[in-house]
């Protein structure tokens, strides 16, 4: 493990990005506060959308902190942050360059003589996996391979804060731990002269397997929620009993959130309400979760089971939300526990789930309010333009899906649809 130094690289102190202006502004990440040292290796994680690749923006000085500190080696980072670079998910090579000239080409910006850009670039492709590559074309590469250019280009210029967006995730299984494995001897092997590296990832498991301290972010609005120290020795292997334990531990917390922050159910007052969002979660995958919960003795860990039904966090994540929404399942120490009702759903008949879901979803504040709204109404028929104004002043720009999502679990307890001819909502008399 390298040494960490007690100097802080990179600090953000309650940290604020808005986008946008005038009347539509959007608060992407709220008061973010975090500190990256010299030897520490810091995962961010969190589901899409809560703020971290905008973080990565504001810490390379790629765009500026609507509020807040900004530092780097205690001084206030103005422009670009000469000392970060950034790989991205999927690196734009260029494709007429060569992999050696795609790598040269960083450090031609930088100004260096032609022999010492050589010689730098050469070593980079080599550490990184690719000798005997140097005078192919991108085309010629698979996936894995072009993302290790991408590395190999981002280390030419020897960043000190070496920040990864995900540059994982579009690879295949094999290629990505292929990659993870050679970051990991990078770093530990200290072959490069990089301090630190914060690496942004929503998938728990990636996190766990590299990084010494985790940052743990979640959305609306973007902020952090959590830090933990991983404590693990490399090599870290997924079935370690103690990898396992720590899995879950950052599961209990991930998850368990979810619990506290929706509104009980019961607390329905007919109107839509804040925090009141709706779960994302797709009916189906949400009887699936509960019959594999039940088949398996009605309580799971989460991590093996987004494992087994390869679901990474972004999608698991809605449907525990929903079951925990309905009250069908809690989360306790990692592991989703089914409640007797959970139980009861997932052996019920098709007829029945209907009837229990609409008996949950009727004390969720937004369905109740639409519900309640079509049965006061002459013919049962409202405008969905109706519903979707009035949910824009809650929801903003999400209002659509949370009212495409009310269709969707109305429904399904057939408590009303939508009727496609005449953009209306209706229930039958
Ligand atoms: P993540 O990387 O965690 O998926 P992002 O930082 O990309 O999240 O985005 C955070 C939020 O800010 C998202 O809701 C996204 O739609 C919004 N956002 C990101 N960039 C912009 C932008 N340039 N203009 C407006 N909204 C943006
Ligand atoms: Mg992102």
């Amino acid at each position: 493990m390298n040494l960490v130094g007690d100097e802080n690289l990179l600090e953000l102190q309650g940290v604020d990005k808005t986008y946008g202006s005038d009347g539509r502004t959007f608060l992407a990440v709220k008061n973010v506060s975090l500190r990256i040292r010299p030897g520490e290796f810091v995962g961010l994680l969190g589901p899409s959308g809560c703020g971290k690749s905008t973080l990565l923006r504001i810490i390379t000085g790629l765009s500026p902190a609507s509020s807040g500190g900004v530092l780097y080696r205690g001084r206030p980072l103005v422009g670009i942050n000469p000392h970060a670079t950034i790989v991205f998910q999927t690196f734009a090579l260029y494709p007429w360059l060569t992999v050696e000239e795609n790598v040269e080409i960083a450090l031609k910006a930088r100004g260096l003589p032609p022999s010492e850009r050589r010689a730098r670039a050469l070593r980079l492709i080599d550490l990184v996996g690719l000798d005997g590559f140097e005078s192919a074309y991108p085309r010629e590469l698979s996936g894995g391979m072009r993302q290790k250019v991408g590395f190999a280009r981002a280390m030419a210029v020897e960043p000190e804060l070496l920040c990864l967006d995900e540059p994982f995730s579009a690879l295949d299984l094999l290629s990505a731990d292929a990659l993870r494995g050679e970051l990991l001897e990078l770093w530990l092997g200290k072959s490069i002269p990089t301090q630190a590296i914060l690496l942004v990832t929503h998938n728990i498991e990636e996190a766990l397997l590299l990084a010494d301290r985790l940052i743990i972010m979640d959305k609306d609005p973007g902020r952090v929620v959590a830090e933990m120290a991983v404590g693990l020795r490399y090599p870290r292997h997924r079935k370690d009993t103690a990898f396992l334990a720590t899995l879950d531990k950052v599961y209990a917390i991930v998850a368990g959130r979810t619990e506290r922050e929706t509104a009980p159910a019961g607390t329905a007052s007919g109107q839509p309400g804040r925090k009141t969002r709706l779960p994302v979660a797709r009916i189906n995958a949400l009887a699936g979760l509960m019959e594999k919960v039940r088949e398996e003795g009605g309580r799971v860990d989460l991590h093996r089971l987004a494992g087994e039904l390869h679901l990474e966090l972004d999608d698991l994540l809605p449907v525990v939300e929903g079951a925990e929404l309905l009250g069908f399942a809690q989360v306790d120490a990692g592991d989703i526990v089914l409640t007797a009702l959970g139980q009861a759903f997932a052996d019920a008949s098709i007829t029945a789930r209907k009837e229990i879901i609409a008996g949950r979803i009727l004390r969720h504040p937004t369905i109740r309010w639409i519900y309640e709204t079509l049965q006061q109404d002459d013919d049962r028929h409202v405008a969905a333009s109706f519903f979707l104004e009035r949910l824009q002043a809650e929801f903003g720009d999400d209002a659509p899906q949370q009212l495409e999502n009310a269709i969707s679990w109305g429904r399904y307890a057939e408590l009303f649809t939508f009727d496609d001819d005449t953009d209306e909502l209706f229930m039958e008399a």
